[in-house]
C-alpha cells in the first residue's frame, strides 16, 4: 500500500485552506491504491493555520531534540509536529505502507528540500519532521516531483 500527503489527492488541509492537488496522486487513491494522511491534521492543528517552518536544522534534527517548530508569530508547535509524524508512521504500519509519496517543501512532508525558518521563502537541503521519521523506519519516501519516475512501478 502507497500513503500519499492528503493535500495531494486535493483535500484543503493546507495551513491557508487550500490543496496541491496532482491529478495522478488523486487517481491512485480513487482506484484504492493509496490511503491519505495529513500529518499535521494528525497532530491537531487546524485548517487554516499559522505557516510554520523548522528552526535551527531539519526534521531529523527535531526528532533529535536539535531543532524546533515554530509558527510564523513564534509559538513552538514541536510537539504537535512530532506527534502528527508519529501518527502517520503508526498509520503507515496498521497499513501496511511500503512507500510515501509527500508534499515536497512542507515542515512535515517536505522529503528533500524544506524552508529554512526564516520566513522568507529560502529553501535548504531537509527531510520534514515526517519525512524523516518514516525514513528511518524503513519507508520509501518520494516526493510529487519524484514519483512520476515511479508510477508504472506503482
Ligand atoms: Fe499537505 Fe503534509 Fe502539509 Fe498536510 S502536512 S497539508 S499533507 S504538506
Amino acid at each position: 500500500m502507497i500513503l500519499v500527503s492528503s493535500c495531494l489527492a486535493g483535500l484543503k488541509v493546507r495551513y491557508n485552506g487550500s490543496h496541491s492537488l496532482d491529478q495522478e496522486i488523486k487517481k491512485l487513491v480513487e482506484e484504492g491504491k493509496a490511503i491519505i494522511a495529513c500529518p499535521e491534521i494528525l497532530g491537531g492543528l487546524q485548517t487554516p493555520r499559522e505557516p510554520a517552518e523548522i528552526v535551527g536544522g531539519d526534521g531529523d534534527d527535531v526528532l533529535d531534540g536539535k531543532a524546533k517548530v515554530i509558527e510564523k508569530s513564534g509559538k513552538d508547535v514541536t510537539e504537535l509536529y512530532m506527534k502528527g509524524a508519529y501518527a502517520t508512521l503508526e498509520k503507515a504500519k496498521i497499513m501496511n505502507v511500503t512507500k510515501v509519496v509527500l508534499k515536497e517543501n512542507s515542515p512535515s512532508c517536505g522529503s528533500s528540500m524544506i524552508y529554512n525558518g526564516e520566513f522568507k521563502g529560502h529553501k535548504i537541503v531537509g527531510n520534514g519532521v515526517t519525512a524523516a521519521l518514516l525514513k528511518r523506519n524503513n519507508i520509501q519516501v518520494l516526493s510529487e516531483e519524484t514519483f512520476i519516475t515511479h508510477l508504472s512501478k506503482l
